[in-house]
């Protein structure tokens, strides 16, 4: 199988990179090829197996061509098409769909194409047909079936054309006595359908990594808008489009643990809002004030990064966490860590808030239930926020937990 290579690994600048110094080389970085072959091996491998069908096909009718050429030696032909060749490309087929490291796939796609020239030169060399000198001419297509068919990787295609050229020249020389120019014009075309074959693989797979370049980088710029789109700009936590994606996901992995009976799971959400903030905007500026949300902001991320917490800004001042798998009793635990980190953090407040220690602080609401058809994540929310309203008027700088709602004393 290959490598799973999340998305996120790659950055845009990294496939920019590798667009603008797309080279001779084909091969990719090491990541960006692995990611290259995670997004398109299994369709490769699905490819080369419906072509290799096709390939061993057009190979095996071929035995016609050797009756017509090569008669006296049919039971080899016959031979080597079905019990060596046939076998041969299933076993081929067994290994790629199976999507083997790319090394192997490309290697034994190589070894498939030798053994079929070779295939091919033998029943030219064992006949005594005097048509036997044109048996090997069918050699041609087994190469163009390498490089515009199956398009085997560049360097592994180079290797099987050069030995099939090679194995094609020597087994010509018998010939070369009785009919030197014809023979060498024979060789000749094997060579030259190589080298234009090759250049055409070449070019192919240039621009089949090319077009992958420009597609991963789109879907890397859709990827990251979508993040941005997500994103509250100047908190960096997520907004309420993120907030209300995250409802829609949670209600529906609700409703399909419901659906195969798994136990159910609570939710918990923590409403904090800055205590006096108008105040600080008002003594510090606008500016200072934005800084201090940035700062609130970080320090409520800080808390709750692990785990399966969220955080989002609610609305000008508000925070609002969603801890999935966490009853009320916890979720109170984690807004009190919060509200203690900020309050000593001290964030310098405005001289004349001197009674709340001339620091920043937040008030929260908790809350928790289970999410299902009566209770949804609005409603755990608007209970943090009657929760929110106590911690308000019992003074600031405070949790409190909103009313158990349904299903969140098992929870909890
Ligand atoms: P309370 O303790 O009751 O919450 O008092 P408060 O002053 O925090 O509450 P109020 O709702 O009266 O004021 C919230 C202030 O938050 C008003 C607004 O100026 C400020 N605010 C909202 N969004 C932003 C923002 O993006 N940047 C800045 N600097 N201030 C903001
Ligand atoms: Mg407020
Ligand atoms: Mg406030």
């Amino acid at each position: 199988m290959p490598p799973n290579v999340p998305l996120d690994s790659l950055s845009l600048d990294d496939v920019g990179r590798a667009l603008e110094l797309r080279s001779f080389r084909l091969p990719f970085a090491k990541a960006l090829e692995a990611r290259f072959e995670a997004d398109t091996s299994a369709a490769r491998a699905r490819m080369l197996v419906r072509q290799n069908h096709i390939g061993l096909l057009v190979y095996n009718l071929f035995m016609v061509g050797d009756f017509l050429l090569v008669p006296d030696i049919m039971t080899i032909s016959v031979f080597l098409h079905l019990a060596v060749m046939t076998p041969l490309m299933m076993l081929v087929n067994a290994v790629v769909s199976r999507e083997p490291p790319p090394w192997l796939r490309e290697s034994i796609l190589a070894f498939g194409i030798v053994a079929g020239v070779e295939s091919i030169l033998a029943l030219t060399l064992l006949s005594h047909s005097p048509l036997r000198s044109s048996e090997h001419l069918s050699g041609v297509l087994v190469i163009l079936f390498a490089t515009m068919v199956q398009r085997i990787r560049f360097p592994y295609v180079v290797v099987a054309c050069l030995v099939s050229l090679l194995l094609y020249t020597v087994a010509l020389i018998p010939f070369a006595s009785q009919d030197l120019p014809r023979i060498a014009v024979a060789d000749a075309v094997f060579g030259g359908v190589v080298l234009f074959s090759l250049t055409g693989c070449y070019t192919l797979e240039s621009e089949l990594r090319t077009s992958y370049l420009l597609a991963l980088r789109d879907r890397l710029r859709n990827a990251e808008l979508e993040a941005i789109s997500r994103r509250d700009a100047l908190t960096g936590t997520g907004n309420r489009r993120a907030l209300d994606m995250l409802a829609a996901d949670l209600a529906a992995r609700a409703l399909r643990r419901r659906a195969g009976d798994e136990a159910p799971r609570a939710t918990a959400v923590l409403l904090f809002d800055i205590d006096f903030f108008k105040s600080f905007n008002d003594a510090n500026g606008h500016l200072a004030g934005d800084s201090c949300l940035k700062r609130v902001a970080a320090l409520v991320g800080a808390d709750v990064r692990l785990g399966a917490a969220r955080v989002f800004r609610f609305g000008g001042e508000e925070f609002l966490v969603v801890l999935e798998d966490t009853g009320l009793t916890e979720a109170i635990r984690v807004g009190e860590r919060i509200r203690r980190d900020v309050e000593t953090t001290a964030i310098p407040r405005c001289a004349m808030l001197g009674a709340y220690g001339g620091v920043i602080t937040l008030s929260a609401g908790a809350a928790a239930g289970t999410l299902g058809e009566t209770v949804s994540l609005a409603d755990l929310i608007a209970d943090a926020d009657t929760a929110l309203y106590a911690a308000k008027s019992e003074g600031r700088n405070r949790v409190r937990p909103a009313p158990v709602v349904e299903g969140a004393s098992a929870a909890a």
